[in-house]
């Protein structure tokens, strides 16, 4: 609904003196004004004349309302004007400041409420209150209007705390000498009110005319200067002012009659006017500031995820080949330890560890590249070496634990097309799966690796196990990264398996194996060219 005046610095963009108004507002401020207008005039008109009678609790309740919504619009805007330091916000501030103070003097003098004929002052104390209330703080507003600073000007260079200070200060000074005269010059004033009823027939010249040519002239200048928010609902509290004159006055020139009244609810409204939208804005912002700081949030676990991810999938997939070297190494140890050294062992050992430790570097690189989801380098490859070589690396495992190992090669499967490095450590993966679900059971330990030709131009592989199985709430989770029921597991073997088939446009999936166990299943597209030698 609101919209950012595109000449204001991005971070000033979110305040009411700076955000411009969206069409929603415009018309939403034009309704306000026309309709009170319609409706004052359709209820008061009539009945306007129908003398009330004096309601001290109305009169008190409209006083301190006013007072209120005044001081605390006045806090807000110093309080802007402390983050923004423009000139303009101050004077309106002082503005409302001004106006909060002057309703003091006004309830102070207003005859019946406090003490029959008023606690300060005499007969036209109040009144001349009322006028110096209704003027002074459309020039305020003709004062905010012609400072305000387009984006270019240099804000307040001083400690805004001194400006709120003299702000204050000056304004409090005004208003005390607006009261003082109004009280000790009493009766050098022109005459406002014939008794504490009737207003004077000099009222429409006296009060009427200058309080509707200074909102005649703050409306002129908030219209040639408007760009804000805050000039538009001014202009609202401006035209409000405008439309209590007359409704003041005329066909009743009395207190408490139903127009006098209507006006006090005018004037109410109109006070509250500024507050009410400062108060949506301070919402709009808090809500924005919610926002941004739980988007803060999940980025910053989003990012602390994926290094979590990084760092796991790094030591899950370094962990198998660091074994092979130190266990080789180890075996390497022995044949050269021995009374006759077996230096032709030693060195087979040596050339498996310099393997190992080249498929570490190889893996590390294919790490990144799955993390910046780089294209890899394909190949075509006999799917049933990439098998045989993967049982190779896991051998060890697969002796210690005594498992069965079914994997005839077929022959009539085509070459597949893929990155091998990648596609080797999914099978490894698979296979030390199988291996851990298989460890602690009893036997028969049986782990069978097949492929097979799928839907026409694929390869399907499946690794099957007799291990432990999967439970129906783990399948749903098995791929999930960081998960794991296994002690000093990572979870990250599983989500890594499927990221690299799925970057392979093929699928990797789970189905429960009979009688027990579990099988895992992938294809690879078919090759067209001849498996590289
Ligand atoms: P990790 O092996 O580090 O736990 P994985 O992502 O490879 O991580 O596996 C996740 C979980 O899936 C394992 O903890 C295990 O519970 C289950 N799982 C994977 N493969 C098998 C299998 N062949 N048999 C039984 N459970 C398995």
């Amino acid at each position: 609904m609101l919209k950012p005046d595109a000449a204001v610095p991005v971070d000033q963009q979110f305040v009411l003196s700076n955000l411009a108004p969206g069409p929603v507002q415009k018309r939403l401020a034009l309704g306000i004004v026309i309709g009170l207008v319609v409706a004052l005039y359709l209820i008061s008109g009539p009945f306007a004349g129908i003398h009330l009678g004096a309601v001290n609790a109305f009169i008190a309740i409209y006083a301190t309302a006013i007072f209120v919504t005044d001081a605390v619009t006045a806090i807000l805007l110093y309080a802007q004007f402390s983050i923004l330091r423009s000139r303009a916000i101050l004077v309106i501030a002082s503005g409302y400041l001004f106006m909060a103070l002057i309703i003091i003097g006004y309830t102070f003098a207003f005859p019946g409420l406090l003490a029959p004929n008023g606690l300060i002052g005499d007969l036209q104390t109040s009144a001349w209150l009322y006028v110096v209330w209704h003027t002074v703080f459309p020039m305020f507003v003709v004062a905010y209007a012609l400072t305000k600073e387009d984006s270019s000007a240099r804000p307040w260079p001083g400690k805004a705390s001194t400006a709120i200070g003299w702000g204050i200060a000056a304004t409090a000074a005004l208003a005390a000498a607006a009261i003082y005269v109004a009280v000790v010059w009493e009766a050098e004033l022109p005459v406002l009110m014939l008794d504490q009823l009737r207003f004077s027939p000099s009222w429409p010249y006296l009060v009427g005319a200058p309080i509707a040519t200074v909102c005649i002239a703050a409306i002129v200048a908030l219209w040639v200067r408007r760009r804000s928010v805050l000039d538009l609902w001014l202009m609202v509290v401006m035209c409000l002012y405008l439309v209590e004159v007359p409704l003041s006055y005329y066909p009743a020139p009395t207190r408490f009659s139903t127009g006098w009244y209507a006006v006090r609810v005018v004037g109410f409204l109109s006070s509250s006017l500024v507050l009410t939208v400062l108060l949506y804005e301070i919402t709009t912002l808090y809500a924005k500031l919610l926002n941004a700081v739980q988007g803060q949030r999940r980025e910053r676990e989003a990012r602390l995820l994926t290094g979590d991810a990084v760092a796991a999938t790094i030591a899950h997939e370094m962990r198998q080949p660091l074994t092979a070297m130190i266990t080789t190494a180890d075996a390497g140890f022995r044949f050269l330890d021995r009374a006759a050294p077996n230096v032709e062992k030693a060195k087979e050992a040596f050339r498996r560890i310099t393997a190992d430790g080249h498929r570490a570097g190889t893996l590390v690189g294919s790490i990144r590249a799955n993390f910046k989801s780089d294209v890899t380098e394909r190949t075509s490859f006999d799917l049933n070496d990439l098998i045989e070589e993967a049982l190779s690396l896991g051998g060890s495992e697969l002796q210690k634990h005594r498992i069965l190992v079914q994997a005839e090669p077929n022959r009539q499967i085509p070459p597949v097309n893929g990155n091998r490095v990648q596609l080797q450590q999914v099978l490894l993966n698979l296979i030390m799966n199988a291996v851990d679900a298989m460890a602690a059971r009893e036997e028969p330990r049986v782990l069978s690796v097949k492929s097979a030709p799928y839907d026409g131009d694929r390869v399907v592989v499946s690794v099957a196990d007799t291990g432990n199985g999967i439970g129906s709430i783990d399948a749903e989770r098995l791929f999930n990264p960081l998960f794991t029921t296994k002690s000093g597991g990572m979870g990250m073997g599983l989500s890594i398996c499927r990221a690299i088939v799925e970057a392979h446009d093929s699928r990797l999936w789970f189905t429960p194996n009979s009688p027990q166990g579990a099988v895992f299943q992938f294809t690879l597209p078919a090759s067209a060219a001849p498996a590289a030698g």
